[in-house]
């Protein structure tokens, strides 16, 4: 720790990293490359990002004693996952530094709060509500009109915990279904594209975006990302800016992800905000060969109190995921002249389970 109270590691020193999966695997993959080292905390005995680090905890995230000793063997903590429970960044937040700052997990762990947040920003969100009972996703459905989207408050990820509302579907059905106590109900977005910024902010407020990135969603997964989006530069400006202006407002340290619909306004396309994710993003996986700095080096920088990169983009790249068995593919895309293969180490390719991804990058900026 510097006076300022930032945290400034040198090589050889370690970050802590909460959760053990392909994003933790690939941020440790980073550190490495800068001369730091990783230890990794998850409850999965077979963590991917176990098989690239010398040191492993595998614990539950209520051990607090494994959480003590796992805090006293880093010099900073961040996490793969925003899902992170209160009371474990907690008991680490009172040992070490953990960035990004516990206090953002409340504000996008809620789908609620983080709608507030971002309203009150002044950004553009999809028209929503809050629902808590059948009562109030009737007077919801009133007011939004359908087709409408709910959503869980809490714990939804590729289109769990969420359902699209269509005339004719019965509120008391879909609340049942949906299981909860709480969520929201948003107005259906008839988007262009959906598109993403990663940002990475620093301790210093230092602030870099990489290109805008245009994402490909089958059965709610993300299937292929492409940089940059095929948007004008004008509402490529208007993207970044509303993810610096998040990124700022959160006194964000670290990559974020600003998730984006792109609509028909009256001057023209404009985004609308729809999820931020305060991590390390699938969309940004085109980073680690399309750019001279990947998203997972520049968060790696930005938690460590190093320098952020000005990343340059190679080319025109693609990036697609390899989902379920689609991983079974492998030897054939490893002769894909100009493809680059990431796979993960998981085991079982199943349904719907993120098993690697593809970049491709072709000359040309694509502008
Ligand atoms: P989310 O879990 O909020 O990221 O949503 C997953 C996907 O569902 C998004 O990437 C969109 O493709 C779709 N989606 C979510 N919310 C809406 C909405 N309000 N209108 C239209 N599509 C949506």
């Amino acid at each position: 720790m510097t006076a300022s109270g930032h945290v400034r590691l040198k090589p050889g020193d370690t970050i802590g990293i909460l959760g053990g999966g392909q994003l933790g695997r690939m941020l440790a993959m980073a550190a490495a490359r800068l001369g730091l080292k990783c230890q990794v905390f998850s409850p999965d005995p077979d963590s991917p990002a176990f098989d690239v680090v010398l040191n492993a905890t595998c614990a539950e995230y209520a051990d607090v004693e494994a959480l003590e000793l796992f805090a006293n063997d880093v010099d900073v903590i961040t996490y793969e996952f925003e899902n992170v429970p209160a009371a474990t960044a907690m008991v680490l937040a009172a040992r070490r530094p953990v960035l990004p700052a516990q206090s953002i997990l409340e504000t996008t762990q809620d789908r609620l709060i983080e709608k507030d947040f971002v309203k009150r920003l002044g950004i553009g969100t999809a028209d929503y509500a809050d629902v808590s009972s059948v009562e109030t996703l009737r007077a919801a459905i009133a007011r939004i009109g359908r087709p409408a989207v709910i959503k869980t408050r809490r714990f939804g990820y590729d289109g769990k915990g969420q359902a699209i509302i269509r005339d004719g579907d019965d509120p008391n059905q879909v609340w049942e279904d949906l299981g909860t106590k709480s969520a929201i109900l948003e107005a259906f977005i008839p988007f262009e594209r959906e598109v993403s910024v990663i940002v990475a902010r620093s301790a210093d407020g230092e602030v870099e975006c990489y290109d805008v990135t245009e994402n490909e969603h089958r059965d709610h997964i993300l299937k292929i990302s492409r940089a940059p989006a095929a948007i004008s530069d004008e509402l490529a400006t208007q993207a970044r800016a509303v993810a610096e202006k998040i990124a700022n407002a959160l006194d964000y340290v670290g990559v974020l992800a600003v998730e984006m619909f792109v609509v028909a306004g009256p001057g023209g396309p404009q985004v609308l905000v729809n999820e931020i994710a305060p991590r390390v993003h699938n969309s940004g996986h085109w980073t680690l060969d399309g750019a001279s700095v990947s998203q997972f080096e520049q968060h790696i920088r930005a938690i460590a109190g190093w320098p952020l990169a000005k990343p340059i983009r190679h080319g025109q790249v693609t990036m697609t995921n390899l989902i379920g068995d689609d991983v079974l593919d492998y030897e054939r895309w490893l002769t894909v002249p100009g493809a680059t293969v990431h796979l993960y180490g998981k085991g079982t390719p199943r349904p719907g389970r993120k098993m690697g991804h593809v970049t491709e990058v072709r000359p040309g900026s694509g502008k």
